[in-house]
């Protein structure tokens, strides 16, 4: 399966197992031949993949080489990207050269953010390895790193050359970041398209897994090309994200993983919606069945009060004000900008 993104750069998505083992080939088609290429990757993923994509590019006629940091959200920050530009220069990367980022959304943040970055910006290449990064993160260009004082608070957006989904990766993730990736599925089905959220519902997902993807990338495709830089539609993407992100903070980011968390806000802002008449009757209960599928948690015991409270730190907020994404039911969301005073009221429904 195959797509086409549309925005400041385009670029092609290809959906398919065992596809990373092309990126030569299809690097070919966009890079002049014996361009140089690193393959940036995690503890992880290096000695799980590395060699097959190093094989293939040189196969291919690049000069590749690997370079890997330590695996985990530690290691997205600015000295990381510091040791890859330190790499490139070495290497001598110009900008006919290119990076590949392979590995899950750390490994593709900050590689894209060295390419975005380093010579004022290099291409680089996209092969997701773990569900979050193969439907959410790869597409759409936003690229960045942590600061101790929060995250994603550097970045830049710049597109990939070319995204490599290769559904076969997923053998090797664990099953909790598998059930991570999934949380953002059922968020794509709220938003976006009842017919994906009943698949997700009702059909083994794993028997249909390039379907999903394909599914999820293509609504994250159509968000991203009508609002590349995030000022209008793409905020959509964000259901369950503002209580979401509330409770990550409120516990350090230890007890709950991101996913757990949205799955979480997003009952929480499908309940608020109910409580106002706004969203359908049943919606929450939806969600619930779907989150409780894939083993991802529905409540926490955090006080409401100290989760509305903890919103106030989000990046997305402006002022007073803050924007909240609701649904009418599963598949229709919208954007309602509310007085932060006003989600106060809100405690006694959650
Ligand atoms: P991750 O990259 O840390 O990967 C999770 C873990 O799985 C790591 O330990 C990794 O080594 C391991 N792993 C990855 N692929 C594997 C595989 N195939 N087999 C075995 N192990 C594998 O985390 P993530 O959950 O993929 O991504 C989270 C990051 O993505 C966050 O930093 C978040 O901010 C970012 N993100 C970015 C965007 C965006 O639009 N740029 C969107 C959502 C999330
Ligand atoms: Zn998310």
């Amino acid at each position: 399966m195959e797509l086409t993104v549309r925005t400041s750069g385009t670029y092609r998505i290809m959906i398919e197992r065992g596809c990373m083992d092309a990126v030569g080939e299809r690097a070919g088609e966009l890079f002049k031949p014996g361009a140089k290429a690193v393959v940036i990757s995690d503890s992880n993923v290096l000695p799980l993949y590395g060699k097959r994509i190093l094989n293939s590019l040189e196969a291919a006629g690049f000069s590749a080489s690997l370079f890997s940091f330590p695996a985990g959200e530690e290691s997205k920050r600015l000295s990381s990207i510091e040791a890859m530009y330190a790499e490139c220069a070495a290497r001598g990367l110009t900008r006919s050269d290119f990076l590949v980022a392979l590995g899950g959304g750390v490994t593709g943040d900050m590689a894209g953010f060295a390419a975005a970055t380093f010579l004022r910006g290099i291409p680089f290449i996209q092969i997701p390895t773990t569900l979050l990064a193969q439907i959410d993160s790869s597409v759409g260009g936003k690229t960045g790193v942590d600061l101790p004082q929060g995250k994603n608070l550097v970045g830049a957006f710049h597109q990939p050359a070319l995204v490599l989904i290769d559904p076969d990766t997923l053998s090797t993730l664990s099953p909790r970041y598998f059930s991570d990736g999934m949380a953002e599925a059922i968020k794509y089905g709220c938003i976006k398209s009842r017919e994906l959220f009943d698949m997700i519902l009702r059909e083994d997902v794993s028997q249909k897994i390039e379907e999903l993807i394909f599914r999820c990338v293509d609504i994250k495709r159509e968000v991203v090309e009508r609002d590349e830089f995030d000022t209008g539609e793409r905020m959509l993407l964000n259901f369950g994200h503002t209580f979401g992100h509330a409770l990550e903070k409120l516990y350090d980011f230890k007890k709950l993983s991101h996913g757990e968390a949205v799955g979480i806000g997003m009952v929480m802002m499908a309940k608020c919606g109910e409580s106002k008449g706004i969203t359908k009757a049943g919606t929450a209960n939806e969600i619930i069945a779907a989150l409780e599928k894939y083993n991802l948690p529905t409540k926490d015991e955090m006080p409401a009060g100290r989760v509305i409270e903890a919103t106030a730190l989000d990046k997305k907020n402006s002022g007073n004000r803050i924007s909240l994404i609701l649904l009418k039911e599963i598949g229709e969301s919208f954007v309602d900008e509310v007085f932060r005073g006003s989600l106060a009221e809100l405690t006694g429904v959650l």
